[in-house]
C-alpha cells in the first residue's frame, strides 16, 4: 500500500490551505461545458471550508506555454465553482505575487479563492524551486487532490509538497484506495482486461500486470499483433509486426507464471471501417487478406465473461474493439455490461481508467455500476505500469 497522509485529524481552522486541484475542464465559448471535475473536487473544498480553513485553489488549464493567454484563464471556472459550492469564490489574476497574497490575506475562515492558471508561469512545469517558494508563501498546509496531475514533477505537485506539511485530499485518497483494491491489494483471482489500439503503448502495462493478476485478457487492435505473432494472418488489420517477439515473450512469461492469457478466438471483420459497414464474424484463423479485425467476436465475449464470473477483481484499460463505430462496439458493450452485473451483485470489484476507456464504458452505460472509474489518463497508465508517481511520493509521511 502506498503510504500517504490524509486529512484525517488535521487541524485546519483559520489556516491557509493550498489545494492543488485539476480544473482542466472542457469549455465551450468561454463557459464550462462539463463540470464533473469541479463537482468531484468540491468534496475536499467543502470539507476544508466547513472546518474553517481558508481554502486557496491551484490548478492548471490547457497548455499556455509558460505565459498568460486570455483564452486559458481560470476566471470562468471560478464562476462555475461558485455555482457548485453555493458560495463566493475570490479570484486572483496571478497565482503568485502581491495580488495573490492580497486575495489570500482577505479570505475569511471558510472562504475559498481560486488563483490564476499555474502554467502562465513556465517555472510550474520545470518544478522550479523559487516558483514553489512563492506559492508556498501563500499557505501553511498543502493538499494534493489532483491524481491526474500526480505523474508530473511540476512545482505545484512536487516542489510545493516538499515545502509545506502535505496531505492527500479526499478525491486523491479515494482514487488511491480504489487503485489499491484493484492491484496491490486485490481480492483474488484478479483479472486485467487490456485493449485499445496499439501494443507499443501498452508493453510496460502488460509487463507490470503479469506480476499482479491471475488472468490477462488481451483485446482491441493490440490483440492482432499477438495473433500475427502466433503465425495467424490478420489481413489489413491494425498490427505491429515489429513487436511480434515482444508479444511472444509476454505470452511465454505468462505461461511461466501461471497467468491465464485470453486472446480472441473469433473476430468481427470488415473491408471498410465505417458505421454499419458490411461485416462478418469469423474464427481468428479465417481472416481474409482484404479484411480488418475491428472487434472480438461473440465466442471470445463468452470466454471473457465466463472467466470474469470466476474472478473477484477486474482492472480494465482499453476497449475490446473500435467501439466508436457501431457495430464494432458490441463486444466492449457486452463485456462491460456483464462486468457491471457482477459488480452490482457484489461478486466483482471493477476498476477502470485510462485513455478512451471512460468513453467506452460511458457508451456501454456502466459508469455508475463499476466500483471505480478513474478519469485520469496519463497518471492512470503510469500507475498501471507500476511507476511511482512523483506527486504521490511527495505525500509520504516524513
Ligand atoms: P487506447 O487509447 O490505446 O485505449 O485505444 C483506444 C482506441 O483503440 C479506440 O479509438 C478504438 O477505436 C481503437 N481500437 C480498438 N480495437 C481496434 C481494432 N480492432 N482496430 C483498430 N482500432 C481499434
Amino acid at each position: 500500500m502506498v503510504a500517504f497522509r490524509t486529512l484525517d485529524g488535521v487541524e485546519v481552522k483559520g489556516r491557509r490551505v493550498l489545494v492543488r486541484v485539476d480544473f482542466n475542464v472542457p469549455m465551450q465559448d468561454g463557459r464550462v461545458s462539463d463540470a464533473t471535475r469541479i463537482e468531484r473536487g468540491a468534496v475536499t473544498i467543502r470539507e476544508l471550508a466547513g472546518k474553517g480553513a481558508k481554502v486557496v485553489l491551484l490548478s492548471h488549464f490547457g497548455r499556455p506555454k509558460g505565459k498568460p493567454e486570455a483564452g486559458l484563464s481560470l476566471k470562468p471556472i471560478a464562476q462555475a465553482l461558485e455555482g457548485v459550492l453555493g458560495q463566493k469564490v475570490a479570484f486572483a489574476s496571478d497565482c503568485i505575487g502581491p495580488e495573490a497574497e492580497a486575495v489570500v490575506a482577505a479570505l475569511p475562515e471558510g472562504g475559498v479563492a481560486l488563483l490564476e492558471n499555474l502554467r502562465f508561469h513556465a517555472e510550474e512545469e520545470k518544478n522550479d524551486p523559487a516558483f514553489a517558494d512563492a506559492l508556498a508563501r501563500l499557505g501553511e498546509l498543502y493538499v494534493n487532490d489532483a491524481f491526474s496531475c500526480s505523474h508530473r514533477a511540476h512545482a505545484s505537485v512536487v516542489a510545493l509538497a516538499e515545502r509545506l506539511p502535505a496531505h492527500a485530499g479526499r478525491l486523491l485518497q479515494a482514487e488511491l484506495e480504489a487503485l489499491e483494491k484493484a492491484l496491490g491489494g486485490a481480492a483474488r483471482p484478479a483479472a486485467a482486461l487490456v485493449g485499445g489500439a496499439k501494443v507499443s503503448t501498452k508493453l510496460a502495462v502488460l509487463g507490470n500486470l503479469l506480476d499482479r493478476v491471475d488472468a490477462l485478457v488481451i483485446g482491441g487492435g493490440m490483440a492482432n499483433t499477438f495473433l500475427a505473432a502466433e503465425g495467424l494472418k490478420v489481413g489489413k488489420s491494425l498490427c505491429e509486426p515489429d513487436l511480434a517477439q515482444e508479444a511472444r515473450a509476454i505470452v511465454e512469461r505468462a505461461q511461466a507464471k501461471g497467468v491465464d492469457i485470453l486472446l480472441p478466438i473469433d473476430a468481427v471483420v470488415a473491408r471498410e471501417f465505417k458505421p454499419n459497414a458490411t461485416c462478418r464474424t469469423v474464427g481468428v484463423e479465417e481472416v481474409g487478406p482484404e479484411e480488418m479485425i475491428l472487434d472480438v467476436g461473440p465466442k471470445t465475449v463468452k470466454d471473457v465473461t465466463d472467466k470474469l464470473a470466476g474472478c473477484k477483481t477486474l482492472l480494465w484499460n482499453g476497449p475490446l474493439g473500435a467501439f466508436e463505430v457501431p457495430p464494432f462496439d458490441a463486444a466492449t458493450v457486452a463485456v462491460a455490461k456483464a462486468a457491471a452485473e457482477l459488480t452490482k451483485a457484489g461478486k466483482l470489484v471493477t476498476v477502470a481508467g485510462g485513455g478512451d476507456t471512460v468513453a467506452a464504458l460511458a457508451h456501454a452505460g456502466v459508469l455508475e455500476s463499476f466500483s471505480y472509474v478513474s478519469t485520469a489518463g496519463g497518471a492512470f497508465l503510469e500507475w498501471l505500469e507500476g511507476k511511482e508517481l512523483p506527486g504521490i511520493a511527495a505525500l509520504r509521511p516524513r
